[in-house]
């Protein structure tokens, strides 16, 4: 598993995913639970689910700090449903990746400005050429100067087709331009990039919208999938993001960037479990290839190796 081994060197390179706090309890030197406590809000999980992974630890009586918190985490990393499936195995999380393959043709990509949207539609894109499906991209966000030229240079790098609009033109028309075209070259999969103003609030969330229902009437058919950008930076902002726009634009998954630079990475637990959407993929780095699915379990462990 070499994608793996690279994001523990990563994690290792850096403060990791959780800050030495957390990693603490793995070298024995943090001992009790009110040590953990101390830990995990330090690592940035929030402080309803730290009390929910400090409940199944005080609860998996027998086991040491090390194996009740792992699995905790794992539990907590992932959406509602499946917890409860993992949580009828005993506490003992297996086949913890998430299915990747979206279902339909569409994934309109989300975010605020800067999380690194445009280039995580790169390394999505690279990611599926690379397993043999056709790609195309849709460089909706009309309103970042440059984003559409930054867009189209990627798709040069990688051969993928982008469909482009003018700067200041309506995302929603490019949006309905590249699925028709993707309907009609019976092209598998097409990533639209869209606008990520922050002031302006509420035009953004109605444009996205607009997007969606247009994309969806162009092609007809199963339901786009909506994937946001999160950077893990930004620790409990990215939370409140992600509620603003999973209540205007439902959210089928999320994926994180920039978990090789951070020790807050403890906002993944909050995001499932407070909006019950799939981690997809996390981002490990600023090349096409720095990004990796989302396997909770592998992902803990490799935390603590
Ligand atoms: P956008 O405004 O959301 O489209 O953001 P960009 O795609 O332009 O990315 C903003 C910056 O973040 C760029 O410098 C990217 O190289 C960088 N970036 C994106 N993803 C990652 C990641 O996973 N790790 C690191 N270290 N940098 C990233």
């Amino acid at each position: 598993r070499s994608g793996l081994s690279k994001t523990r060197q990563q994690i290792n390179d850096t403060a990791g995913f959780l800050g030495n706090d957390v990693r603490d309890v793995f070298t024995n030197r943090l001992e009790t639970v009110e040590d953990l406590e101390y830990a995990l809000i330090a690592a940035d999980v929030g402080r309803a689910a730290t009390e929910e992974i400090l409940e199944d630890v005080r609860r998996s009586e027998g086991r040491n700090l090390q194996d009740a918190l792992m699995s905790a985490l794992t539990l907590q990393l992932e959406p509602d449903a499946r917890r409860a499936e993992f949580r009828k195995l005993g506490f003992a999380p297996q086949a913890s990746r998430v299915s990747v393959d979206p279902r339909g043709h569409v994934v309109m990509v989300i975010g605020v400005n800067g999380v690194g949207k445009t280039t995580t539609i790169a390394k999505l894109g690279q990611y599926y050429q690379s397993r043999g499906r056709g790609v195309m991209f849709a460089a909706g966000d009309t309103f970042r100067a440059a984003a559409g030229a930054q867009l189209g240079e990627w798709g040069q790098r990688l051969g993928v087709p982008v469909v482009q609009g003018t700067d200041g033109g309506d995302p929603a028309a490019v949006a309905f331009d590249a699925a028709s075209a993707r309907r009609a070259r019976g092209t598998d999969l097409l990533f639209v990039d869209t606008a990520g103003r922050l002031h302006n609030k509420h035009n953004l969330m109605e444009e996205l919208k607009k997007v969606r229902r247009v994309v969806d009437k162009a092609d007809p058919g199963e339901p786009s999938e909506v994937w946001l950008v999160l950077d893990a930076v930004t620790g409990q902002n990215g939370l409140q993001q992600a509620k603003k726009f999973h209540e205007s634009t439902p959210l089928t998954g999320v994926i994180v960037t920039k978990l090789d630079g951070t020790s807050k990475g403890g906002i993944l637990v909050p995001i499932v479990r407070e909006l019950g959407v799939p981690i997809k993929f996390i981002g490990v780095g600023e090349g096409a290839g720095d990004l990796q699915p989302f396997d909770s379990a592998e992902f803990v462990r490799a935390l603590f190796d």
